[in-house]
């Protein structure tokens, strides 16, 4: 699954500590982060990192094996 996500400087104040240094992430999928320049406060940092590392795995082996067919029925 394609992982994506725009920053854009909406000039939201951080909540931390109310700069507005802070770029907004749009995630595709359909959900925000509000990330800080002035004191590095992420609004799900957590979150992030976990799929980021999900979708690097994702990249390392984007070639499945196929599954295994059945096995065949033995002749008697
Ligand atoms: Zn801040």
């Amino acid at each position: 699954m394609d992982y994506d996500a725009e920053g854009s400087h909406d000039g939201r104040p951080c909540p931390k500590c109310g700069s507005d240094r802070t770029i907004s992430w749009h995630f595709s999928e359909g959900f925000d982060e509000l990330e800080c320049r002035a004191c590095g406060y992420r609004s799900d940092a957590g979150e992030l990192t976990a799929l980021r590392r999900e979708s690097g795995d994702l990249l390392r082996r984007d070639e499945e094996a196929p599954i295994p067919a059945p096995g065949r029925p033995l002749q008697a």
